[in-house]
């Protein structure tokens, strides 16, 4: 016999980027552009607070939202660094990732028939969680035109103001765009005046390479209807200790925790001795990969540029976004150099939105591997010019 797949599952297609593994898989000496973690290793401190805890038999579970000493670091975090401030008690919950805090999100404020915008292009896992949650997904397209930023005009012509829900992600996944506060301003408008509750995806806060990171709730009448995610796997280098969080109002929280509870009981204990030593002792090493990356970043979109490819500055998280020479398709070429020249990036239309014709380039990748790998990718385009 085999197993009947739910509607839900079935509607949300395979991952577009798994054939580019296979075919990663197939070459020697690949250098991979196309992920989306960090090539540091966990701060040590973090590290360490990890093995002493579990030296110390610190295996049980704790409580469903997080360890509370974990909360209060968590909201001190967030109110010195981003101006946000949450009740530790109510209004934090520690998760296994921020992918567990939207998905959880989707599944407390989602309702079959519900309609979730999302700018795009985006990170691949917010529409399928809001399928998953069955509800309707309605794309906002964000243009290179507009640095890639959420419009109101964009807004307006997606028809968001009848949607439910607002999704957003800046510093971007995938173009590294930011949102600064003044273009924060009139999204927040559109929300309040089309009563939208938004979910902000701040995950690649502290990857804010011009200016300082504003979080759309700290903006006039938005800390009642925004969730804010964060969490430790990029800016701590922390993603296979599996540890995130979400900020919001007390009833949207417990309606999370309610999930939470029966979902997952608790993040990982490990993970949040790491995360609690990350807080209180590991700022210098988020400095200091900050301005590794970006050191990468600025290396990177001056190699496209002389290689004659156009890209948009990006400002924010550890990717940019560069279009593809014409006569290709996104996807050609990266299938080509990948076969050609083994360097794997990722076509962008996989994100949704205006991302055809652009690749996502990751720079979370030390510089010596970049540069050969813009080396490679200028032959490609020599190769086929
Ligand atoms: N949000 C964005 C925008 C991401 O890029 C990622 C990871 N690629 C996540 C959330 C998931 O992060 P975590 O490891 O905390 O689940």
């Amino acid at each position: 016999m085999t197993f009947e797949l739910s509607d839900r599952v079935q509607t949300v297609p395979p991952s577009g980027i798994r054939r580019f593994f296979e075919i990663a898989e197939e070459r020697d000496e690949v250098i991979s552009l196309g992920v989306g973690e960090p090539d540091f290793a966990t701060p040590w401190a973090a590290r360490d607070a990890a093995i002493t805890s579990l030296e110390q038999g610190k295996t049980s579970y704790t409580a469903n939202r997080g360890k509370r000493e974990l909360r209060e670091a968590i909201a001190d975090y967030v109110a010195n660094r981003f101006d946000l401030g949450y009740d530790p008690d109510e209004e934090i919950i520690v998760t296994a990732g921020a992918s567990e805090a939207v998905d959880l999100a989707f599944r407390a404020f989602v309702d079959p028939g519900d309609t979730v915008a999302i700018a795009q292009p985006s990170y691949i896992s917010y529409e399928p969680g809001v399928i998953f949650a069955g509800g309707d997904v309605l794309p906002v397209p964000t243009t290179e035109e507009d640095e890639f930023r959420l419009t109101v005009e964009g807004l307006e012509e997606a028809g968001a103001a009848d949607a439910d829900m607002l999704v957003l992600c800046y510093p971007n996944n995938p173009t590294g765009a930011i949102m600064p506060g003044e273009d924060l301003e009139p999204i927040a408008e559109f929300a309040r005046e089309h009563d939208l509750t938004v979910l902000s995806d701040e995950i690649y806060a502290e990857l804010t390479y011009d200016g300082e990171h504003t979080s759309i709730a700290t903006l006039e009448g938005m800390r009642d209807r925004t969730i804010v995610f964060n969490g430790f796997s990029k800016a701590h280098a922390m993603t296979g200790l599996r540890l995130g969080y979400a900020l919001g109002p007390a009833n949207a929280i417990g309606a999370m925790n309610k999930i939470h509870q029966y979902t997952m009981l608790s993040a990982p204990t490990t993970a949040q001795y790491a995360a609690l030593e990350a807080l209180d002792s590991c700022a210098d090493d988020v400095q200091e990969m900050v301005d590794q990356y970006d050191r990468r970043r600025q290396f990177v979109l001056s190699r496209f540029r002389e290689i004659g490819m156009d890209v948009f500055e990006a400002k924010g998280a550890f990717y940019c976004f560069p279009e593809v020479p014409e006569g290709f398709t996104a996807e050609e070429f990266a299938e080509g150099v990948l076969r050609e020249q083994g360097v794997a990036v990722v076509p962008g239309d996989v994100f949704g939105g205006s991302g055809e014709g652009h690749l996502r380039v990751s720079y979370a990748t030390g510089l010596e591997d970049l540069r050969k790998a813009l080396n490679r990718i200028e032959a490609f385009v020599q190769d086929h010019a």
